[in-house]
């Protein structure tokens, strides 16, 4: 998190007819801390935690954002709710998730990436956005 993240934020949101507010500072500064996976509501939870009021609809709506603004994506649509990490550089990866604890194990295959392209490729289409995400139980709760 940079003085530069801020301001391209800042900078996408003006451009794009959004305002900038201090709570979309603090949500974009939050988000970028958090590791892993995390869901809207929990990052709402956070902030309060911190002292920040902020509502929730602020929050629902400002993700999509930092999405299109490709600080964060989406991942795991799943059974409940969105997901969302950060874009870290290169890193691809897909999830494996248990249904039962929720626990989200990432993973990175070589082979099932050369499928897709593979799959796009004869298809003559251009992938924007690939998820896989296999549902089932973790060791733990077999
Ligand atoms: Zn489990
Ligand atoms: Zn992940």
């Amino acid at each position: 998190m940079t003085a530069k993240d801020i301001s391209r934020f800042r900078d996408y949101l003006k451009e794009r007819g959004f305002k900038w507010t201090p709570q979309r500072e603090k949500i974009l500064k939050e988000a970028l801390i958090l590791e892993g996976h995390f869901e809207a509501d929990e990052l709402v939870y956070r902030l309060r935690r911190k002292g920040i009021r902020v509502s929730k609809a602020t929050v629902y709506r400002t993700l999509p954002l930092l999405v299109k603004a490709g600080f964060i994506k989406e991942v795991i649509h799943g059974e409940k709710h969105l997901h969302y990490e950060h874009v870290r550089g290169d890193s691809r990866h897909d999830h494996l998730i248990c249904l039962r604890c929720g626990k989200i194990i990432e993973f990175e295959d070589e082979a099932m990436r050369e499928i897709q392209e593979r799959i796009c490729r004869e298809r003559n289409f251009r992938p924007e956005k690939v998820l896989v995400e296999i549902y089932g139980y973790c060791e733990g709760c077999r």
